[in-house]
């Protein structure tokens, strides 16, 4: 199957939406992670009460990202492109998905998603895990193969390849891990170019 005829879509938020923002070593120095942890499973190995206030910082941090988002290149007019066309649209994010929904309305998307399909960190297990991609493909009541995953980073990537979905690695000038990458594109302008 090519990607113009992929109708179930799968996007990646922060980095591939919008710009990328997260300055995450910042906050790992705010929180106090070693800088070669991860944050969300670093979080999730504290205590409970200790993960509950660097949870409740992080989501701070995070709100004041969301409101000032931007949209990565080509973002709008690829998603609208989509949308237009009758794709099933997704958002698979780390983030929280509350703050997912907040950043669409950001930059103007939020009328091409529906809310259940927006996936956040505490409606399935965070990226390279498959399970928010099962978790679509089950909802949309179609194969993984099926579906297209778009996103900026090797846990996009990653948690393409465990679902058995395909892949596109969009927003860097060259592509460092070509053997998790189904396609390439530097931007989304450059995916819709492509569709
Ligand atoms: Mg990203």
């Amino acid at each position: 199957m090519s990607l113009r005829s992929a109708k179930h879509w799968v996007f990646d938020m922060d980095g591939t939406l919008t710009l990328a923002v997260h300055d995450f070593e910042a906050i790992k120095r705010a929180l106090e992670i070693p800088l070669e942890d991860d944050i969300l499973g670093h979080l999730a190995a504290l205590p409970e009460a200790v993960a509950a206030a660097k949870h409740a910082w992080l989501l701070e941090h995070e709100r004041e990202l969301a409101l000032a988002a931007e949209p990565a290149p080509g973002a709008i007019e690829l998603v609208r492109e989509l949308h237009g066309r009758g794709c099933r649209l997704g958002i698979l994010t780390r983030n929280a998905h509350e703050l997912a929904l907040l950043t669409l309305r950001a930059i103007g998307l939020d009328d091409c998603f529906a809310v259940a399909d927006v996936i956040g960190r505490d409606e399935a297990p965070p990226k390279p895990d498959p399970g928010g991609l099962l978790h679509l493909a089950s909802t949309w009541q179609v194969v993984p193969s099926e579906l297209v995953m778009v996103g900026d980073y090797r846990f996009d990537l990653e948690c393409a390849r465990a679902a058995g979905a395909r892949s596109v690695l969009v927003n860097l000038e060259e592509n460092p891990w070509p053997e998790l990458a189904d396609h390439f594109a530097v931007d989304c302008r450059a995916l819709h170019q492509l569709l």
